[in-house]
């Protein structure tokens, strides 16, 4: 059987980069992102594409989406490189998601739901070890080794002021795609406020029955 092709939304701090590091390990598909893989290029010379600012960095950095054509151009690559993957971080706006619908076929399609008011608290508590690329958070999700402890660091985004912008960025652009999958009858809805074990639970099970 191929590998499944699986999509999973939720806003900024959902837990989407958590679970799908547990899907990839499961299921055996690769992890595509688009915030990993623009971050490895924030500093890529994007002016000949007829955009606002010169460089992905400048988008990122005030928490704006970058222009649909970078990304696209990144997603397209990746997943036809991919032999089954779990994609994360997007479509983050409709426009996205026709250009996604062109690209490939979905398996499944998961929905993180997570309030806005721990949102917040998660994004701003969250660290990453730069050696393994692994998600820690101060408070629900500390290293157990001091010394992974002492090389943690906290993202440039996700500061309080950035994470208030790309929560706004998110209910304008990209609720209308998780609303668009809704209507089409495919979206999987996952309580993402329980523990980070038990959603994984719910995640499993779903792939499970959907593939
Ligand atoms: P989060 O942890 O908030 O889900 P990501 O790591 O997915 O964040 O994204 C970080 C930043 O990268 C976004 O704020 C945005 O600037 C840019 N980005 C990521 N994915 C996309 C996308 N599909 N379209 C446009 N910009 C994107
Ligand atoms: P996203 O990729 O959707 O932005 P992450 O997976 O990076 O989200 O998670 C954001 C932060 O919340 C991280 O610090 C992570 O350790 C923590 N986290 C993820 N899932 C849970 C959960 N179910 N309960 C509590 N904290 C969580």
């Amino acid at each position: 059987m191929a590998q499944p092709h699986i999509l999973i939304l939720g806003a900024p701090g959902a837990g989407k980069g958590t679970q799908s590091a547990n899907i990839a390990e499961e299921f055996g598909v690769e992890h595509v992102t688009t915030g990993d893989a623009l971050r490895a290029n924030k500093e890529m010379d994007i002016s000949d594409m007829d955009t606002e600012y010169d460089t992905p960095a400048e988008y990122m950095d005030q928490g704006e989406l970058v222009p649909d054509e970078v990304v696209n151009a990144i997603v397209d690559e990746a997943l036809s490189q991919a032999n089954g993957y779990v994609l994360d971080g997007y479509p983050r706006n409709l426009e996205q998601a026709e250009e996604l619908a062109e690209m490939t076929d979905l398996d499944v399609v998961l929905y993180l739901d997570v309030s806005e008011e721990e949102l917040v608290h998660r994004l701003t508590g969250r660290r990453l070890d730069p050696e393994t690329g692994d998600i820690y958070h101060v408070e629900y999700n500390p290293p157990e080794d001091p010394e992974v402890e002492g090389r943690l660091e906290q993202r440039e985004d996700d500061t309080e002021e950035t994470v208030t912008e790309r929560l706004r960025v998110y209910r304008e652009n990209t609720e209308p795609v998780v609303e668009h999958y809704d209507d089409e009858g495919v979206l999987e809805r996952i309580d993402g406020d329980q523990a980070p074990e038990e959603v994984w639970e719910d995640v499993k099970e779903t792939i499970e029955d959907s593939v």
